[in-house]
């Protein structure tokens, strides 16, 4: 079923995350939206390919692997960002561009790959006191990128992270800004920073994030899992 709203929620968005870059002096340009298309059928990512978006992002194996294995006529680069279990991480390499999740270091050894293509990573943040959550301990940040610098196949793009819920958002960013400046004075290169989703990418903008994660104010409501 097609959505006739879709596009222009695209657009309203496009348009609101550059006015975020231009608030920030930043140019929009050097911004990548991926849209997360987690709960939403295959046919919802074919109308968003048509409508020009490429990059698109899911939180779970399964679910990613079969709508890359459905869209395989398109050309789409799969991140993933959702907690990652060890034992499925090789497959997730074969398929996607990124893993945004990355927490620890027993996924780290299970996503490396001697296998002549690098996997784009982003180390996950953990912004809240409950180790539950996905992510690292920022506190932690520096031995878990040695690790990925010293992994075959991996490239370490930079951080990600989730704002916690209930907290200025903006605030959280700046946590995240300030863990990215560390990160670079060990890998100069991991200059990405993930962060930023439906509610709070403007927040993200105005911290530096390069790579916003946007689900439901382009895609509408999920649908429930089923
Ligand atoms: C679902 C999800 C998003 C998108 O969330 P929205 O609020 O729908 O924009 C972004 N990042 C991660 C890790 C997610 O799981």
């Amino acid at each position: 079923m097609s959505d006739p709203e879709l596009a222009s929620r695209l657009a309203r968005v496009d348009a609101a995350i550059a006015d975020a870059a231009r608030a920030a002096g930043r140019d929009p340009a050097e911004l990548t939206r991926i849209v997360v298309t987690k709960f939403h059928p295959a046919s919802l990512v074919r109308e968003l390919a048509a409508l020009g978006v490429r990059d698109m992002g899911e939180n779970r194996h399964q679910e990613a692997r079969a709508k890359h294995d459905e869209l395989a006529d398109l050309d789409l680069a799969w991140h993933f960002v959702g907690q990652l279990q060890s034992n499925k991480a090789r497959a997730v390499r074969a398929y996607a561009a990124s893993v945004h999740s990355v927490d620890r270091a027993s996924l780290v050894d299970a996503l490396a790959a001697d296998d002549g293509r690098a996997l784009d990573v982003f180390l996950e943040l953990n912004l809240t006191e409950d180790p539950g959550r996905g992510g690292v301990d920022p506190e932690a940040l520096e031995p878990l990128a040695e690790r990925v610098l010293a992994a075959p196949g991996l490239r370490l793009r930079g951080v990600m992270a989730v704002a916690p819920l209930g907290a200025d958002p903006r605030g959280a960013f700046a946590r995240v800004r300030e863990a990215s400046e560390r990160l670079r004075r060990l890998a100069p290169e991991a200059t990405a920073i993930s962060a930023g989703m439906s509610g709070d990418f403007a927040e993200a903008i105005a911290e530096g994030a390069t790579h916003l994660r946007i689900g439901t104010a382009i895609t509408g409501d999920r649908p429930p899992r089923g």
